[in-house]
């Protein structure tokens, strides 16, 4: 199991990197992860969806010395001159800030097209103006759309089944021509289901993890969709620290090659309701024998998600925590947005 306050990866050479979405919750894990490891940081976010609490949390972890090699400049993707003013002097990006919700997608496509796609296009072309040297960026697994083979693998994907899904892949074109046409070493890290501290537990297009530790703890039972059957593949955001760290640093490979990160394992939802009812059931709460409340399946859910993770770990060097429980563990602390 990683020790959060231990590197998973090698020291962040180069120094100097960029992390957009730097207030949310997987931003600001690797912003911690970057100024534990001597980096210099900047973070460029808008606060839509992120928290200066976030940032504060990894302050505190961290400690003064390193949180003086952090910057933030508080701007949107979608305005060019933040994105040059932001990508000035990084060696390497890390893109992470989208609106990074199916449901959100489905109710408000063109904003999060407009942030997903036009952001995006606006970081890529900052970066290659400022000539940053590497550009990892966050997809996911909804790029596979209505391709359901488990595992999933990165050549084999189908028909995007949302705004969402459909940004992300339009991401992933943008970047491979960039990297074609003009030479700027991108990677693709689709990320499955993460989970771990910070995660946003409020709002009506929460993560189901983040959701189900606020019911349990406000004595509410919470439901599952379908028969609790369904599978997803949970990965620790240590985990997605440690892909990020080693896309950025590793050796480049031509034709802004794309990668599932994920721990290759299935994990229902009866399986992660029972980890986290008997988590808090072991820390007093009087939830020991509650069920959870079953209701119909949700359209457009796939049944099962698991990942073929052997790309990532042939040639990124990726190894994967051995499985969720600490991570759940951590998640399950006070939440800090
Ligand atoms: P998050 O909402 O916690 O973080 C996103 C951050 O981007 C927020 O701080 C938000 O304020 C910022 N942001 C949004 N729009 C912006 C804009 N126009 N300009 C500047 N900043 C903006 O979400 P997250 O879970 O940390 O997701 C990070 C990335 O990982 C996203 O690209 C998401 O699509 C991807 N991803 C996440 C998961 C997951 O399970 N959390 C799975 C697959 C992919």
């Amino acid at each position: 199991m990683p020790n959060p306050q231990e590197p998973a990866a090698a020291p962040a050479d180069p120094r100097r990197w960029l992390v957009t979405g730097a207030a949310g919750f997987i931003g600001s894990h690797l912003v911690e992860g970057l100024l534990r490891r001597g980096a210099e940081v900047t973070g460029l976010d808008d606060f839509s969806t992120g928290h200066r609490a976030n940032l504060d949390a990894v302050a505190a972890a961290v400690g003064a010395s390193a949180w003086s090699r952090f910057r933030l400049l508080e701007g949107d993707i979608r305005d060019a001159e933040a994105c040059a003013a932001a990508c000035d002097g990084a060696e390497v990006v890390l893109h992470q800030a989208a609106l990074s919700s199916v449901p959100l997608s489905m109710a408000e496509p063109a904003r999060v097209l407009s942030v997903n796609v036009d952001g995006f296009a606006k970081v890529l072309e900052a970066a290659r103006q400022a000539g940053v040297s590497r550009f990892v960026y966050a997809s996911s697994s909804a790029v596979y759309g209505d391709e359901t083979t488990v595992p999933a693998v990165e050549h084999r994907i189908g028909r995007p089944l949302s705004p969402y899904g459909a940004s992300k892949h339009l991401g992933e074109q943008m970047a491979r021509l960039y990297d074609d046409c003009f030479g700027l070493g991108t990677v693709g890290l689709r990320y499955f289901n993460v989970l771990g501290s910070r995660q946003d537990p409020d709002g009506a297009y929460a993560a189901v993890i983040p959701r189900w530790f606020a019911e349990f703890r406000r004595g509410v039972r919470p439901a599952i969709f379908g028969d609790g059957e369904t599978t997803r593949d949970f990965c620790p955001v240590e985990d997605i620290v440690q892909a990020n760290l080693l896309a950025g640093t590793g050796p480049a490979e031509a034709g802004g090659p794309v990668y599932n990160v994920a721990l290759g394992r299935s994990t229902s939802l009866n399986e992660l309701y029972a980890m986290i009812r008997d988590l808090l059931a072991a820390e007093g709460l009087p939830c020991g024998g509650w069920e959870p409340d079953y209701g119909p399946f949700r359209a457009g859910d796939v049944r099962h998600s698991r990942a073929d993770i052997s790309r990532a770990r042939e040639a990124l060097g990726f190894t994967p925590s051995a499985g969720i429980e600490e991570a759940l563990r951590q998640a399950s602390g006070p939440i800090s947005g």
